[in-house]
């Protein structure tokens, strides 16, 4: 368990991610294992704030740095260490009796491990040694944070069945789907699980393994290629339109029809609660027992949540590996997300929806990992590289495109969906960049483009025909 586990080369990391049914006297070791490492992770955080608190005291009335209490370590051993003289006198119940064995250490030594990188990350962020937003000293886990454990070892395993998994101190428990994925490559000796976080989320117990696979390349033989280059675009409207750098639209996928449908439902779900008996009485101003009819809307709003990430993850998908194995260069644009989500104002928030609905973070992370499973390259533009206010006819580009604009209007004379004009640029930097990475040798194929980079002129000196024409 010491150092810093490797992947090993030709392997990559995959979560597999299932929900379980666990029986109620699981679901009951769940909670309890959830709850101390609640309890670990709050220990040793009190015992590190305390420490840090009494240092700056000491600071105050000038004790000199030699004479401080000596810092608390917080490395991963320290701490699983110390929690483990610890618990002895602190996880036991109020008559004296010990309640810390009744849980895997498992779930305290992964929490403790948690508090120990959050700690870290605080620390780094705070000298400057992290980029990224400024981490915050970690804060309490609250009984309303999110319950979860995990384990690292002991008998982690995928049951023959293909329904079932089993747990430390857990058991053998039900899972909803098949695992026939995982179980086969297990079987095959081309995966091995390193880690088993059991979550509660959207209703239900979860259970996530972290996965070691060994990809094999070459499988885009079978596969029909569709272009050499293609750049992606990541629109608002349609989730994507991909193109190729002479202009022609290959694909276009529209943002998620079953969303709307099923964001439908919630909402004729949610009026219903609203005619039930909930939690609060709004005329007395007091809480009160819930009718049986409003538990069971609400565990309907729950199970349709599920639903929609379920049918929104399997097309995303399937979108990514059609890209990643049919195409050589894909060039997509770099989305900060999360840059875009952060502000919010009434025109955005309609926006923010949208990209939280397309899941489009995830779908730039599946490119990422899948290009390299199937043996192709993705080149990512520069974060301004302007793709979208770029003319894809004559080079030129626009000072200004407002969101509502859908159609690309030039003063050259071309009128382009504004989508397919972006996902032809991104086609020509990929192409660019591309080329120019073979002329240095081919090193570093996973380029991102260079910060100079900023309005690259797309080839129209060379005769191509205008992009409007071709696209039918
Ligand atoms: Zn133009």
């Amino acid at each position: 368990m010491a150092g810093k586990f490797e992947v090993p080369d030709g392997w990559v990391l995959q979560a597999y991610q299932y929900a379980i049914d666990p029986t109620q006297a699981q679901a009951a070791a769940m909670e309890s294992h959830a709850g101390g490492a609640r309890f670990a992770y709050n220990t040793m955080l009190r015992a590190v704030k305390a420490n840090l608190d009494q240092r700056e005291a000491e600071r105050s009335y000038g004790i000199t740095k030699a004479d401080l209490t000596p810092t608390l370590p917080w490395s991963f051993q320290s701490l699983r260490n110390d929690f483990n003289k610890r618990k002895h006198r602190v996880a036991v119940r109020e008559d004296g009796t010990p309640w810390w064995g009744e849980n895997s250490k498992e779930a305290y030594a992964n929490a403790v491990k948690n508090l120990s990188v959050a700690l870290k990350n605080w620390e780094d962020s705070r000298r400057g040694a992290r980029s990224g937003p400024r981490m915050g000293f970690p804060s309490f886990k609250s009984k309303r944070s999110t319950r979860s454990f995990a384990f690292t070892t002991g008998g982690i395993r995928v049951e023959a069945d293909r329904h079932h998994v089993s747990l430390p101190r857990i058991g053998t428990v039900r899972v909803h789907e098949s695992t026939r994925k995982l179980a086969r490559r297990l079987e095959q000796g081309t995966a091995r699980i390193l880690r088993a976080t059991v979550r509660f989320e959207r209703g239900g117990w979860r259970v996530s393994f972290t996965v070691v696979v060994k990809r094999g390349v070459g499988r885009r033989a079978h596969t029909k290629r569709l272009a050499p280059v293609v750049g992606v675009d990541l629109g608002v409207k349609d989730l994507i339109v991909a193109a190729t750098p002479e202009g022609q639209e290959v694909l276009r996928v529209r943002a998620p029809k079953e969303l709307q449908r099923a964001s439908r439902k919630v909402r004729a779900l949610q009026r219903k609660a609203a005619r039930q008996q909930g939690r609060w009485d709004a005329v007395a101003k007091a809480e009160q027992e819930p009718s049986n009819g409003w538990l069971r809307t609400q565990q309907s709003i729950a199970k349709q949540h599920v639903r929609v990430a379920n049918l929104r993850r399997d097309r995303l998908h399937k979108l990514t590996t059609l890209l990643a194995q049919g195409f050589d260069v894909i060039g997509t644009e770099t989305l900060a997300v999360k840059n875009m989500m952060a502000s919010g104002g009434a025109r955005k928030r309609g926006l923010n929806r949208a990209i939280a609905d397309a899941g489009l973070g995830a779908f730039l992370r599946q490119i990422d990992y899948k290009t390299s499973w199937y043996g192709s390259v993705r080149v990512r533009a520069d974060r301004w590289y302007p793709s979208s206010k770029t003319c894809s006819g004559c080079g030129s580009v626009k000072a200004k495109l407002s969101l509502s604009e859908r159609r690309y209007v030039c003063d050259c004379g071309l009128v382009i969906d504004r989508d397919l004009n972006a996902a032809i640029n991104l086609a020509r930097y990929a192409r660019s960049e591309q080329s120019a990475c073979f002329a240095n040798g081919g090193a570093d194929r996973k380029t991102t483009a260079p910060a100079a980079l900023v309005a690259v002129k797309p080839e129209s000196s060379n005769g191509s025909a205008s992009p409007q024409g071709e696209a039918a």
